[in-house]
């Protein structure tokens, strides 16, 4: 018999496995507490659980760990942790640290089925990744290096809502008081804009943060660009930010990939700020890191002056983040897993 990975359930779900078995449902509290607190491998380490439910939980679950398979560190001190599946896939991890906290960027899927010219992930699609392999990239650095982890962003290989359900239950177990006890803020999730995603994740009740990758201002750029604005073009896709925001209460954060030539003219920047007024949010530019083998460029710093200058006289918000890890791959668009 195959053994369900444990860490594939939320709480409630273990809940209602224990009430099944006449176990008292807060059990399943003390076992997440085992999990994700101390980072057990062992269903006998659970010292305060029966004897008889720890049998049971060893007949019916495994307890899955992080395989790393290498770790590089680049000069500014980010680290890119490859690691390695049990299908012998391999998916790519980050943990940028900062002076204050550690952020770390989680991939979703085995590659990626949108094919976004400018990122590495997205050559080809293998497979979606359990919510258990989601999270053993958080319970990595957490335990193996002791790594206190402040933030998390869902910004790695995949996107995050073309693998919905196992993305919520790997937030339900992040975000629990008895799980990981990351705050709900404290995440953010970055889609490509797939519709029908940010619509069931207006639903979900979670006060977790929505980004949302633009990237161009019109549809002629964001269809070279981001072959998912053929299926969800940029009209549709502001009507659905503007719905969200409405629905939720919540802001959301515009990502603008800036490449040279392509996307980073004067008219870009007036149309960017026209839409990020329109929806009352940030902008998040990134710096286009240069790809092997691809044909854009990095915008010059005085492009990037102009760009932001522009915005600022438009009273909107924005940050620039520098992607940290560019000669080791680990930035923003380079996380290739070996694919
Ligand atoms: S940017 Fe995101 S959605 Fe686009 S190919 Fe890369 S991983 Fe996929």
């Amino acid at each position: 018999m195959i053994q369900a990975d444990i860490k594939n359930f939320t709480l409630e779900e273990i809940e209602n496995i224990l009430i099944k078995t006449g176990e008292k449902p807060y059990r399943a509290k003390q076992i997440f507490h085992w999990l994700y607190q101390k980072g057990s491998l062992s269903f006998k380490e659970m010292s305060d659980i029966s004897e008889k439910t720890r049998n049971e939980l060893e007949q019916n679950f495994h307890i899955s760990f992080p395989l790393i398979h290498s770790v590089f560190t680049s000069i500014d001190g980010t680290k890119k942790f490859v690691f390695k599946l049990q299908d012998n896939n391999f998916i790519e991890t980050v943990l940028i640290p900062s002076h204050d906290r550690n952020t770390i960027c989680i991939s979703t899927q085995v590659g990626c089925k949108y094919g976004c010219k400018f990122c590495a992930s997205g050559k080809r699609f293998i497979r979606d990744l359990t919510s258990a392999e989601m999270i053993n990239q958080v319970i990595y650095p957490l335990f193996s290096l002791k790594t206190q982890i402040n933030n998390i962003v869902v910004m790695g290989m995949g996107e995050p809502f073309d693998n919905f359900n196992n993305l919520i239950k790997f937030i339900k177990i992040l975000n629990s008081k008895y799980g990981i006890n990351i705050g709900a803020r404290k995440i953010v999730v970055s889609t490509c804009g797939i519709i029908p995603g940010i619509k069931q994740f207006s639903k979900i009740g979670l006060q977790v943060r929505l980004s949302i990758s633009f990237h161009a201002t019109n549809n002629k750029i964001r269809n070279l660009l981001m072959p998912v604005n053929k299926k969800y073009p940029l009209e549709a896709l502001i009507k659905t930010c503007q719905d969200y925001i409405q629905n939720t209460g919540r802001q959301i954060t515009i990502e603008y990939i800036l490449i040279k030539n392509i996307n980073d003219t004067i008219d870009d920047a007036i149309k960017l700020s026209h839409i990020a007024k329109q929806l009352k949010a940030s902008i998040n530019l990134i710096p286009y890191q240069h790809i092997q083998g691809k044909e854009m460029y990095a915008p010059t710093k005085e492009s990037i002056k102009k760009f932001t200058d522009i915005i600022l006289n438009n009273h909107v918000r924005f940050t620039i983040r520098n992607s940290k890890g560019s000669e080791i791959q680990a930035a923003c668009g380079q996380l290739a897993g070996k694919l």
